[in-house]
């Protein structure tokens, strides 16, 4: 399919280059040292994970460890409610520890493994990454270094436990705003400090080349196996797709599957309180271009150009960049950026409660009420949406935060 001048028929083969760039985004930013991380992890991708030994043994996971091909559902007594638009979700909630970022972590560790290196350092925001690599790092028999900010630590104890049970190091980050970009900033400087022991495995889409690369090829499989699910439960292609967006892993698996598609692709941000800088996470909508964190992407930025605060509800949203793979399909038009504010999640968050019996995690909540508001719009057709987390670590959260409604 031909899309602004662009053939999506090799898209794969073409983006990223062979310097890790999508257009003018992506690329490699760091200092010669890591640089030389950086380039052992791209020809260890390029010849390990091509072989048929990894191929076969994370296909193996996939099926017997992590519970794959996870299902999709249909959202039937939802979709009435809202009219005549059929809306599905695909359950990376099901995926073993309850969100699609094991996905990523079980290729990455296994690389890792691969590669010969004893440890394994990573930051996490909600934690979800924390808890997937740590569950990754069990199962291969590495350490694990867990980098997160002490905000978050705060916000989200059931994942901090759930990693020390696992017998990860987390790591407390007291510095700047104490989020994610904070524990990004600590578990890079812990790595270039540390890269012959160790691998350093990035929680999404972002980082230098290979990561970006790297990451949505072993997310690949969500969209792989959606389109063919869907295909299967309904004679044809949804009508529109819609994922989440933080650093954009989830989304950038799920729409890989559909990017050669005549299918409309929405990715969401987060809008949080308001457009204000410092109130939402929505880099793609309000930022610039950019370098942060050893890529070029499309960032929010303070009055110095430094990366921004950023606020949402869902702390693994809050980041004031994306993947640059996302840049580049926003600059392209291939896919439509979007926001959702925290009011309209916690109503979807509870819609899909209620109606469904599927409680999101808050991030998935965002890609919901979007896939809600496309169906109020679209009058009649089908939308499938990435519902990237279950939504256990928010409950108290959002019990204590906004009550019953
Ligand atoms: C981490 C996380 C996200 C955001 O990360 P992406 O890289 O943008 O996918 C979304 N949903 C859930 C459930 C998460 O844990």
């Amino acid at each position: 399919m031909l899309f602004n001048g662009i053939d999506f028929d090799t898209y794969f083969k073409h983006y990223p280059d062979a310097k890790g760039y999508f257009g003018k985004y992506g690329g490699s930013y760091v200092s010669p040292e890591l640089q030389r991380a950086m380039d052992e992890i791209t020809q260890a991708y390029f010849t390990i994970c091509q072989s048929r030994q990894f191929i076969a043994e994370l296909r193996r996971i996939r099926k017997e460890f992590q519970g794959r091909p996870t299902p999709i559902s249909h959202l039937e007594r939802l979709s009435n409610e809202l009219g005549c638009v059929q809306l599905y979700v695909k359950r990376e909630d099901l995926n073993h520890t309850g969100a699609h970022k094991l996905n990523h972590c079980m290729g990455e560790v296994l690389l890792a493994k691969y590669m010969g290196k004893k440890k394994v350092i990573a930051e996490t925001g909600a934690g979800q990454h924390g808890v997937a690599m740590a569950t990754a790092a069990a199962y291969f028999g590495l350490e694990c270094d867990i980098y997160m900010g002490s905000v978050d630590i705060a916000k989200q104890a059931p994942n901090v436990a759930r990693m020390k049970i696992l017998g990860a190091n987390v790591v407390e980050v007291t510095h700047g705003l104490k989020t994610l970009k904070e524990a990004v900033d600590a578990a890079f400087d812990a790595y270039t400090k540390d890269y012959k022991n160790s691998m350093y495995c990035i929680g999404s889409v972002l980082g230098p080349h290979p990561f970006p690369l790297m990451v949505r090829d072993f997310q690949h499989v969500v969209g792989e196996e959606a389109r063919e699910q869907f295909i299967d439960m309904t004679g044809h292609l949804p009508d529109a797709i819609v994922a989440c967006v933080g650093g954009g892993s989830n989304a950038a698996g799920f729409f890989s599957g559909f990017l050669n598609d005549p299918v409309d692709i929405y990715g969401i941000e987060p809008l949080g309180r308001g457009p204000k800088l410092g109130d939402h996470a929505a880099s793609l909508k309000y930022g610039t271009e950019g370098i942060m964190h050893g890529f070029n992407s499309i960032m929010l930025k303070d009055a110095n150009g430094e990366p921004a605060p950023v606020y949402s509800v869902a702390s693994g949203l809050d980041y004031p960049s994306s993947g640059p793979e996302h840049a580049f399909l926003h600059e392209l038009g291939r896919v439509k950026y979007d926001v959702i504010n925290d009011d309209e999640t916690i109503d979807a968050f509870y819609r899909l409660a209620r109606k469904e019996g599927i409680i999101p995690a808050i991030e998935s909540a965002h890609a919901v009420a979007y896939g809600i508001k496309l169906a109020k719009t679209m009058g009649t057709g089908s939308v499938l949406i990435n519902l990237s987390g279950r939504g256990d670590k928010d409950m108290d959260y959002v019990i204590n935060t906004y009550g019953i409604r």
